[in-house]
């Protein structure tokens, strides 16, 4: 694990050829809004990318009749926080299920592994993070939110 002071927008960059593979399979398209010159964050880049690569293959699975997954950059000047929220269209979480999801082993999949939330969250939390979930009915927003680095 490697700290460094690092722009989240050069992260999604770099994978986003990767989710596009994904979606490009499953119908799905992807929409990508960023901040210019968003402020940097401390992370290890190889683990923010596992990140949200995970983010966004849960939410492109779980659009089983395509769609629309949009990654949304926001600054949260006053908290001095970078906001970055994984949305897609899809089926949703049931809301006896929401408090589940985030435990190791949890998965609604034939061959799922019930890891990929359970990993997202403890390396945000390790870089002084949170990861948020809102899903009402239709579709699903993961929001992870980490701190600017020190300046
Ligand atoms: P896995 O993907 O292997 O099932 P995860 O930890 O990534 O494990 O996700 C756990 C569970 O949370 C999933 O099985 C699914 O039920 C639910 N989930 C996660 N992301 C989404 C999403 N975007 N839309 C609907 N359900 C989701
Ligand atoms: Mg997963």
């Amino acid at each position: 694990v490697t700290f460094d002071k690092i722009d989240i927008s050069s992260v999604l960059r770099d994978i986003l050829p990767i989710i596009n593979n994904q979606a490009v399979l499953h119908n799905v398209t992807i929409q990508y809004q960023s901040v210019y010159q968003i402020p940097k964050i401390i992370a290890d880049r190889e683990l923010l990318k596992q990140v949200f690569i995970n983010l966004c293959k849960n939410g492109i699975e779980a659009m089983t009749q395509g769609g629309t997954l949009t990654i949304i950059e926001k600054i949260d000047a006053r908290a001095r926080k970078v906001h970055v929220e994984v949305q897609d269209s899809g089926a949703g979480i049931p809301a006896y299920l929401i408090d589940k999801i985030f435990d190791p082993f949890f998965t609604t999949k034939d061959s799922g592994t019930g890891l990929g939330l359970s990993v997202c969250q403890r390396i945000i939390h390790d870089i002084g993070g949170s990861i948020r979930v809102s899903s009402k009915g239709f579709g699903t927003t993961f929001t992870v939110i980490v701190p600017f680095s020190p300046s």
